[in-house]
């Protein structure tokens, strides 16, 4: 039982910095609504720092720091209190503390900090995947090759296995890590089970060879959705491994909405990077890109144009070597390489439909 001082204290701590401590991504006072029935595309969440309470003003959604909690962390009201109130007084938690013990999971336990903290954890749980196969989403119906995938350590989820999983993951870490790196979370009942258990296929985001990140892919007749890992800043852009691996090479850097686009642009064999979410600011990575020069091609969509335009603007400003091709002259441009036939192009609206003709077009059915 708590008593109702304790659940008072709970309330006092700051609200704003439980929401940073939880990974919410807060700019100001506010950030995007956590409400899983809101699928909020701005920040429409605010936090008031007099009342300490956070309020969602497109959708209602509201609470105090416990309701905060219960919300992020899939959790009992006690759990919450305890979440709140442990984690203020900086205690190791019970399991964490157990862990440190077994001398494979103490290992695993130092050597981190930021982004990089659990890049162990999803090297480990990408090893236990598989590769995508021949009758498999992204390959059958996004026209990616197999080629790129494995070169970009794409891998997919077989649903029936997603327990198996969890189970080694259980083996290795502990669970109060694997739910802060986002990959485990805990039903109503305290039973842990996998983050991306809707998604075919995961996409690993790398820095400097480490693993910071994952982006789950939703088969398009579930949900055309890509998952994002909760409680872990997102990286702006999308650098493909093969790219990080050689991005010292000259060449053209196509840059494209979304990881499977950029997969695309790599799989016609353009030198591709990915724009993640176009409603963010994508502007402080760029450095990066300094020695390339620079071609946005552009979906349709209206997050897709305001961020090309964001971006064409500002690499002009700082004297980038820019430009922007629409689908439409990437296609012409394609029929100049042989690898579409112009009475195709009338078809085209984005790059699944070009890799859909270029794959139409290619005897054996299948990018190598
Ligand atoms: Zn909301």
């Amino acid at each position: 039982m708590v008593d109702q001082q304790t659940i008072e204290k709970a309330k006092q701590i700051s609200i704003i910095e439980l929401a940073y401590r939880l990974g919410i991504e807060v700019k100001g006072t506010v950030c995007r609504c956590i409400s899983p029935s809101h699928e909020d595309k701005n920040p429409s969440m605010s936090f008031k720092i007099e009342t300490n309470a956070f309020k969602c003003f497109s959708c209602g959604f509201h609470g105090d720091t416990i309701a905060l909690v219960r919300q992020a962390r899939n959790c009992e009201f006690i759990e919450a209190v305890e979440f709140i109130l442990n984690e203020s007084l900086n205690q190791t938690s019970a399991s964490e503390q157990k862990a440190q013990k077994h001398p494979l999971k103490r290992n695993l336990n130092d050597s981190k900090e930021k982004g990089e903290k659990y890049s162990d954890i999803y090297s480990y749980f990408l090893d236990l995947l598989p590769f995508p196969d021949e009758d498999h989403y992204l390959i059958k119906d996004r026209c990616l090759s197999i080629k790129v995938l494995k070169e970009n350590n794409i891998k997919a989820i077989k649903k029936e296995k997603t327990w198996d999983c969890v189970k080694s993951l259980l083996n290795i870490f502990t669970e109060d890590r694997l739910c802060k790196s986002g990959l485990i979370s805990l039903s109503k009942n305290q039973k842990p089970y996998l983050f991306f258990f809707k998604c075919v296929a995961l996409i690993p985001f790398y820095d400097q060879g480490q693993i910071i990140y994952l982006q789950g892919i939703c088969d398009k007749r579930d949900s055309n959705k890509a998952s994002n890992l909760m409680g872990i800043k997102k990286p702006v852009f999308y650098y493909p491994k093969v790219l990080e691996e050689r991005s010292s090479k000259e060449g053209v850097i196509h840059v494209l909405e979304g990881a499977i686009d950029t997969l695309s642009g790599l799989t016609i064999g353009y030198m591709s990077i990915g724009i993640i979410d176009a409603g963010v600011r994508v502007f402080n990575e760029i450095d990066r890109l300094k020695n390339f020069p620079i071609v946005l091609i552009g979906d349709f969509d209206k997050a897709g144009l305001d961020a090309k335009i964001r971006l064409y603007k500002y690499l002009q400003e700082i004297k980038f070597d820019v430009s922007s091709l629409s689908i439409i002259k990437l296609a012409n441009k394609l029929i100049e390489h042989g690898l579409i036939k112009s009475e195709d192009t009338n078809k085209i609206k984005d790059m699944n439909d070009i890799l859909k003709i270029i794959k139409k077009e290619k005897s054996n059915g299948t990018l190598k």
